[in-house]
């Protein structure tokens, strides 16, 4: 035990005795079936050869996605990735696959008419059922479940609020949902922190690590080159093609994709000017008896809150623990310094959990915008698609689909996402100082709320 603290949290302290189970790491749950290993491509690094006709910049989901389709279309296609391949957020998330998003119908259809509003909410449908679609044809081995998501009300005015928005969004798109009293939570959730809430029976829940190992496993089936710890510094637009520059060399490309969501690096300048990244937190407890889980979360489904600032849980597909995530955007660099009081929010909200022991935390890049929106389009002649504000699976799926379907010319290349305006802020050069303040503000104004 010891071994694995010291080397990943420094000292242990005794205020943290009882914390960490003896497989304690810090390190994504998801990379003890999925590790980052040389079948993913993660092989000693070669140098660049110096062609491809497509270079993606980011080996994540959408990276992958987008690769594997054009690879199979005969495009010879090279992914570079500053990490190891698999290092960022696609195998670092909670694997809640749903139609996420912080904007609700009436929202837009307030500010860009009702039309759009339905547009938005139905991308939103296809991509979450795209990906389920995708998964099964693909058969990718992921524990893709629709398992039905559980949104709890932090109060009676949130409870409203969220009731209000689900009719709203079923009239207008038609999404099915079904209310949850208060007196009826625990048939959820074993908790007495909410004041109702609702199921939406439709949304699922992945591995997000077999996910994106499986998308590793195809592209390389069909030919994709992935090169990791290669970090690109810039892209030179040329007559007849573009010329990317890494920290491997130059290759050049007909077509680019930068698929980077919140590991953006600062010299994709446009790009991490708008795109506005932030840490996310997870744990996972140790080993438990499956009864506690039946007792805690019967359903077993995903299960997150109604504030800007969520608290999740949901069961791991594969073992009998508890993950949970919170605290989104605390400016720590590691997990195992909020573990202690990651758990504490978990026990509040489910006190039979009392003493539980945790054996992973991790962090990762997630990525927002200033319009709260995901992002696809084309900036001098290079495609891009992020900014997924907590939905990658399904956008980064749909949106890695799109943009081999653009750079082929077929298929439906549209999307009611590329919009002209991607907006950024004065003085903005990717470094997100005020995302601890913003989640400040984010929980002042649900307090507000919450107060009615
Ligand atoms: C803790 C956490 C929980 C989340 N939970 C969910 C969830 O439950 N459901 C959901 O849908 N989404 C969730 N997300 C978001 C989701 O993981 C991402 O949106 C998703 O992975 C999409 O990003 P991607 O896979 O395309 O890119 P990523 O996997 O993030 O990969 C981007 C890659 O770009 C590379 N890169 C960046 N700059 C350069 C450069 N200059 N040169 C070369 N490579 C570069 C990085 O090294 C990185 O590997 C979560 C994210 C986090 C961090």
């Amino acid at each position: 035990m010891l071994h694995a603290m010291s080397r990943n949290t420094g000292k242990v302290g005794a205020a943290q005795a009882g914390l960490f189970a003896d497989d304690y790491l810090e390190e994504p749950y998801w990379w003890s079936a999925a590790p980052l290993s040389a079948a993913d491509g993660n092989t000693v690094p070669v140098s660049l050869d110096g062609k491809a006709d497509v270079v993606i910049v980011g080996g994540g989901i959408t990276g992958l996605v987008a690769a594997l389709h054009l690879a199979r279309s005969g495009c010879d296609v090279a992914v570079l990735d500053a990490q190891r391949i698999g290092e960022g957020a696609a195998r670092r998330n909670a694997g809640f696959v749903g139609r996420t998003l912080k904007r609700s119908v009436e929202w837009l259809a307030e500010r860009s008419g009702r039309e759009h509003a339905m547009k938005v909410y139905r991308e939103l449908d296809a991509a979450l059922h795209g990906v389920q679609a995708f998964v099964e044809r693909e058969r990718i081995e992921c524990h893709y479940q629709t398992c039905g998501r559980f949104i709890a009300a932090n109060s009676k005015a949130h409870f409203r609020a969220l009731i209000a928005e689900l009719e709203q969004t079923r009239q207008a798109v038609g999404f099915d949902y079904s209310v949850v009293e208060k007196h009826d939570v625990h048939t959820e959730i074993a908790s007495d922190c909410y004041h109702g809430g609702a199921v939406i029976p439709d949304l699922g829940s992945i591995h997000p690590g077999l996910y994106h190992a499986g998308l590793v496993r195809k592209a390389l089936d069909a030919g994709v080159r992935l090169y990791p710890l290669t970090n690109v510094v810039g892209v030179d637009h040329g007559a007849s093609g573009k010329t990317i520059r890494t920290s491997k060399g130059d290759i050049a490309a007909l077509h680019v994709v930068v698929a980077t969501n919140g590991y953006t690096s600062r010299n994709l300048k446009w790009l991490a000017r708008r795109v506005i990244p932030f840490r996310g937190f997870v744990i996972a407890t140790e080993l438990l008896p499956p009864e506690t889980i039946d007792k805690v979360i019967p359903r077993r489904r995903t299960y997150l809150d109604t504030r800007m600032n969520i608290d999740f849980i949901r069961p791991a597909p594969d073992s009998s623990r508890i993950l949970f995530g919170g605290m989104t955007g605390t400016a720590s660099s590691t997990a195992t310094p909020l573990a202690g009081a990651l758990r504490d929010r978990l026990v509040k909200i489910l006190p039979d959990l009392k003493g539980v022991r945790l054996s992973r935390a991790w962090t990762g890049h997630c990525a927002g915008t200033f319009d709260f929106m995901p992002h696809i389009g084309t900036k001098d002649g290079v495609h891009f698609a992020l900014g997924y504000n907590f939905a990658g699976i399904p956008l980064g799926t749909h949106f890695g689909e799109k943009i081999a379907a653009r750079i082929l010319q077929r298929g439906d290349t549209s999307s009611v996402f590329d919009v002209e305006k991607f907006p950024t802020a004065p003085f903005f050069n990717g470094s997100p100082w005020f995302v601890p303040l913003a989640m400040r503000y984010f929980d002042w104004h649900d307090d507000r709320i919450a107060k009615g």
